[in-house]
């Protein structure tokens, strides 16, 4: 598919411009009296994520990656609603979703997959009532249809629907995963974010977890927002591949683009670090340095502390995105020259 082209003639099911968020330590009411009078210092703040803007289109899987700390899982909890953006906008079927009355339709619209499927369930509930809750509560079938639908809905993610009755310490972590997936697609979501949904799983389950995601797209024409630091599987999925680096977009562009000619500098060097098991393809190369702390983030570019082209500019002044090619984006003063 001609992504690129074919994002011109769709609206996007999703849109983010210049999305913000800040989290600071909430003062006791000492430090804040102290800091009143000039004896402490204000909390510090973490800019998790700066000037953030991306279209996701129907259908579409979006990959976003990076380093941890890079701000891909706080993305992820502002479009899913679980948390609240300090500045931007984010429109979900081309209204903003700040308006209670869309909170509930992208509260339907747009589900959350989580990393840890032994976490994200409730021990205490049946698997019937974890999956069914939502579909239920929201009236998503009629109260007849229920039953069926959910043993529907589990036969699609690979659950037998006997095992509704069961807890979820009875299941295996590919089965509890399914158990989320489940959970999920009951109401009948647009977009589904997941947030590093195969990284805790055996790699033998892996596989199929991520062969189910494709079988649902491929079934209900959902789109996903997929995070993981795992290339491999990111490359796998994606239709767009994003990259992030400290809170920022560095470069985003069509998977084929992003793994055969990254123009970022970091980009570069995780595609690098991938290891190839094709002869002559092995050079396998860490990134040096460590991704600096977000309480303390470097001025200019970002990356400059460890990117081996970084020149006095870079130290001083945000490079800003800019086309690379048709639907690709990446933000290098560098690219300037080309
Ligand atoms: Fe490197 Fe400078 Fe480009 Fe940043 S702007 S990636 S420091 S060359």
């Amino acid at each position: 598919m001609n992504v690129a082209a074919s994002q011109t003639t769709r609206t996007p099911l999703m849109e983010v411009r210049d999305l913000g968020k800040v989290f600071a330590r909430r003062e006791d009411i000492l430090a804040h009296i102290l800091r009143q009078v000039g004896l402490a210092e204000a909390p510090p703040r973490v800019h998790a994520l700066q000037e953030v803007s991306l279209s996701l289109f129907p259908g579409e899987v979006l990959g976003v990656v990076g380093e941890s700390g890079c701000g891909k899982s706080t993305l992820g909890r502002i479009l899913a609603g679980l948390i609240e953006p300090s500045s931007g906008s984010v429109s979900y079927r081309g209204a903003d979703i700040r308006t209670d009355k869309l909170r509930g339709k992208r509260g339907l619209g747009v589900q959350m997959v989580f990393q840890n499927p032994h976490a994200s369930l409730n021990p205490r509930k049946r698997v019937a009532d974890i999956i069914g809750e939502g579909a239920r509560a929201h009236g998503v079938v009629s109260r007849v249809e229920i039953d069926d639908y959910l043993a529907d809905t589990m036969r699609k993610c690979g659950l037998d629907p006997d095992w509704a009755r069961r807890f979820p310490h009875q299941f295996s972590g590919g089965q509890r995963q399914r158990i989320n997936i489940a959970r999920a697609l009951a109401v009948k979501p647009d977009l589904i974010v997941c947030d590093e949904p195969v990284s805790a799983l055996d790699v033998s389950v892996q596989a199929q977890i991520l062969n189910l995601f494709m079988d649902l797209r491929q079934e209900f024409g959902l789109s996903y927002l997929f995070i993981s630091h795992d290339l491999g599987v990111v490359r796998h999925l994606s239709d767009r591949v994003m990259v992030m680096y400290l809170g920022r977009v560095v470069e985003i562009g069509p998977v084929d683009q992003i793994f055969s000619a990254p123009a970022h500098p970091y980009t570069q060097a995780l595609v690098r670090e991938v290891p190839s098991l094709r002869p002559g393809q092995g050079d396998f190369k860490l990134i040096d340095g460590e991704i600096p702390s977000p309480l303390a983030p470097p001025p200019g570019c970002k990356f400059h502390p460890r990117c081996p082209l970084a020149t006095a500019r870079c130290r001083s002044e945000v490079p800003a995105l800019r086309a690379v090619d048709a639907g690709h984006e990446a933000a290098c003063h560098l690219l300037e020259q080309v």
